[in-house]
């Protein structure tokens, strides 16, 4: 069959999945005695980051949650950072910690992120989140590839036996992405910026997803006709009126190919804070279990 006679791909919209996964954090923040609390941290004023804190307060408003904004100053110290994670840590009465990144260029984001109690380790970036992970462990996962799998799951994409190509290495998305993958039984193979011949690589996907932060860098001739394609890049690409326009990593065409394809926007990105309010209630979840015994929901 040639690209012309081919259905386009079936669009893998995120906001309702994404409304799922929220619908069922509130399903079971309810289910618990104390409602969920999320601390947001924030150093300085980046204007992206000052709206992402705002969103994710937001929305935990709108799913039932608690959540308090930190927000410190430009010239904050590591010390006086570290001294406000440990606060937190020790109130019984915070579940999740999230330290939102970047921090100004005279803070370095390990001592921040290794000082979180990983039980209320939100982002999944702590060691003991990882080791967790890829050791098959329960714990809480990276925001951005555990919305992936939920998105998979949400729209019943088969996982456990599929050939599935990751392109992208990164700890934020590319790495966890492989664990959670192979945890769901995928084959996988990682490809990176070093990988020669991409596309004889992503070619073999019957499930492609791509975080490699390069705009249409997977073409239609990169992709196994049919396959389900996962666009978690967002790229600023220049409009010619100067404000820019949002598109992904894959390039449009694909979807004459592929069998399911993500939009950008619309598509991982609304997961991504879905998954963020969803570690919040598992954190809190296992937070009561440990002190109280077991739930009953
Ligand atoms: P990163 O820059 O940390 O990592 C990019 C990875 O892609 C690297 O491992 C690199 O080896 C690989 N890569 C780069 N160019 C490549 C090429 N030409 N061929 C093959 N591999 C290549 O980025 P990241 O933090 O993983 O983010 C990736 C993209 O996903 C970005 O566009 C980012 O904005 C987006 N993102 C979206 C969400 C969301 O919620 N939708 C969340 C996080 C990241």
């Amino acid at each position: 069959m040639t690209t012309a006679e081919r259905a386009p791909a079936r669009p893998l919209a995120g906001p309702p999945a994404a409304a799922a996964l929220l619908g069922e954090a509130a399903r079971r923040a309810q289910a618990l005695p104390t409602t969920p609390n999320l601390a947001l941290v924030r150093v300085g004023e980046d204007p992206a980051s000052v709206s992402y804190v705002k969103g994710k307060a937001k929305k935990a408003a709108e799913v039932g949650l608690r959540s308090q904004v930190h927000a410190l100053p430009e010239h904050t110290t590591a010390a006086e950072l570290l001294t406000l994670i440990h606060t937190l840590n020790a109130n019984d009465d915070v579940h999740g910690i999230l330290v939102q990144l970047p921090l100004p260029a005279h803070l370095d984001p390990q001592p921040a992120l290794l000082a979180l109690d990983p039980r209320k380790d939100v982002d999944g970036l702590h060691p003991v989140s990882t080791g967790l992970l890829w050791s098959a462990q329960p714990g809480l996962r990276p925001c951005t590839p555990a919305g992936v799998m939920a998105l998979l799951a949400h729209y019943e994409v088969p996982v456990a036996g599929s050939r599935a190509v990751i392109v992208g290495r990164s700890v934020l998305v590319g790495r966890p992405m492989a664990a959670l993958l192979l945890n769901a039984s995928a084959t996988v193979t990682v490809a990176h910026s070093r990988t020669p011949d991409l596309g004889a690589v992503t070619r073999d996907a019957d499930l492609l997803i791509v975080a490699a932060g390069q705009a249409h860098l997977i073409t239609p001739d990169m992709v196994k006709p049919g396959a389900t394609v996962i666009d978690v890049g967002i790229n600023r690409v220049p409009t010619g009126d100067g404000r820019g326009r949002l598109t992904g990593d894959v390039h449009p065409d694909v979807g004459l190919v592929a069998g399911a394809l993500t939009p950008v926007p619309g598509g991982v990105g609304p997961m991504t804070v879905a998954q963020l309010l969803m570690n919040t209630v598992l954190a809190a979840e296992r937070q009561h279990v440990e002190v109280h015994g077991e739930l009953v929901r």
